[in-house]
């Protein structure tokens, strides 16, 4: 039997900084992965160059049933202490936008930081080894693996959440949950892209690639990005951002942040009265995508002379709230994150262990705590691991 004070399962983000804080309290600790590589997700994340935290990072950009939970891990472990981490091992990076991080390289430099500091820390990291079973007894867990049987004091679950399951995204953090009595909320597909029905489906996919700036809300809520048109249906940060909100319901759009199109045609129509709506708004839009409004929203394409104040109001209207009900998400497959997981409440926020369960954490993706699109998600992974790790 291998003996260590922690082990920790999973090396993605938030299992490889806890494992390497708790190493540095000189801590014996091995991180276990069933995957052949660590922190896929991260090589991925971020177009290759992961967006690694966020500058503006505060508890507002989180949701989570308790929206209470996520501020005591956030402030003990700050996107600053992450960002002085990351200029120790001067990683060039740079703001995208909206405070949004970028490694200047490649995403394999944070990976790499963590990599060295686990090496640090002596923590033992070991790929391919499947958890088979998990047991409690008076002094701590005992693991059955693919790679023998292991002992350890303290156990944390760093497995994640369900999204991209090509990635080796599996449910073993819900299972331990629920085996340990701790409540685990419904599920969800976050940061994903909508489909739509086949009626909006056929005429958009025709000018897929066309992206737009817009404002998207749903329940209360509002993210003004860029939008781009898939040939599945509608992306693109705006649209990823709503879809953790959505529900079910309509989603609107106003597809001009920037110009009163109520105001702009008024004028129009009293200056240039023989153009036509079409070309009007092919001021306003790329001309395919103008075009295909036309005949998805049945505009009367007619020159603006033709409109009375009614018909003028209601383009407006249109325009500016466009509502869509999507057919759905395209779901877990193409999922930037999990919505859900872990209940809180089964949690310490001061050190992410399960309540009444000695010696159990649990970090990351696979607690009920999701960030905006942005590097708050891996925020979250590295100060929930981060708090763990001085505790463990
Ligand atoms: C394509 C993509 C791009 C993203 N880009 C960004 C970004 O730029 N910025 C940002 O903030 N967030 C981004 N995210 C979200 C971010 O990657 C996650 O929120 C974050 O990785 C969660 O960290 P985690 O450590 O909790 O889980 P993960 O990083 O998912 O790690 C979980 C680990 O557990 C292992 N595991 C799973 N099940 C088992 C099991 N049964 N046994 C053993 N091991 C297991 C997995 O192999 C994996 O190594 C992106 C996500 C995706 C999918």
């Amino acid at each position: 039997m291998i003996k260590r004070d922690v082990i920790v399962i999973g090396a993605g983000a938030a299992g490889l900084f806890c494992a390497a804080q708790s190493g540095q309290r000189g801590r014996t600790t091995e991180v276990l992965d069933h995957a052949k590589k660590v922190g896929r997700k991260i090589l991925m994340s971020g177009g290759g160059r992961c967006n690694f935290t966020n500058m503006y990072a505060s508890p507002e950009n989180f949701l989570s049933e308790n929206p209470h939970f996520c501020k005591s891990a956030l402030s003990r472990y700050t996107q600053w202490d992450f960002i002085g981490l990351v200029n120790e091992y001067s990683i060039p990076h740079h703001e995208k936008t909206l405070g949004q991080l970028f490694c200047d390289n490649s995403a394999s430099d944070i990976v790499d930081m963590l990599l060295t500091e686990c090496r640090k820390a002596d923590v033992t990291i070991t790929t391919r080894c499947d958890i088979t079973s998990v047991s409690k007894n008076a002094d701590g867990y005992i693991l059955q693996t693919s790679n023998g049987e292991y002992f350890c004091e303290s156990l944390v679950i760093a497995t994640g959440g369900l999204s991209m399951p090509k990635l080796g995204a599996t449910p073993f953090a819900y299972k331990i949950a629920e085996q340990f009595g701790l409540n685990v909320l419904p599920t969800r597909a976050g940061l994903v892209p909508f489909t739509l029905q086949p009626n909006l489906k056929a005429p958009l996919a025709e000018i897929s690639g066309i992206s737009q700036k817009v404002r998207a809300s749903c329940q209360n809520t509002s993210f003004v990005e860029d939008m781009l048109i898939t040939h599945r249906g509608i992306s693109g940060p705006a649209i990823l951002q709503i879809s953790s909100y959505w529900d079910g319901q309509e989603i609107e759009l106003d597809l001009s942040v920037e110009e009163d199109l109520l105001e702009k045609l008024r004028l129009e129509r009293a200056n240039k009265p023989n153009v036509q709506l079409k070309n009007f708004i092919a001021t306003c839009f790329a001309r395919r995508f103008a075009e295909t409004l036309i005949s998805v929203l049945n505009l009367p394409n007619v020159p603006l002379k033709q409109l009375n104040d009614k018909q003028v109001n209601d383009i407006a209207e249109q325009l500016h709230h466009w509502r869509i009900q999507p057919a759905g998400t395209e779901g877990y497959r193409t999922a930037e994150v999990t919505l859900g997981g872990v209940d809180t409440n089964a949690l310490s926020s001061k050190t992410m262990e399960a309540r009444g369960i000695e010696g159990l954490y649990f970090i990351g993706e696979a607690v009920d705590v999701t960030g905006w699109l942005g590097g708050y998600n891996f925020q979250w992974a590295w100060s929930s691991g981060w708090v763990a790790g001085q505790n463990a």
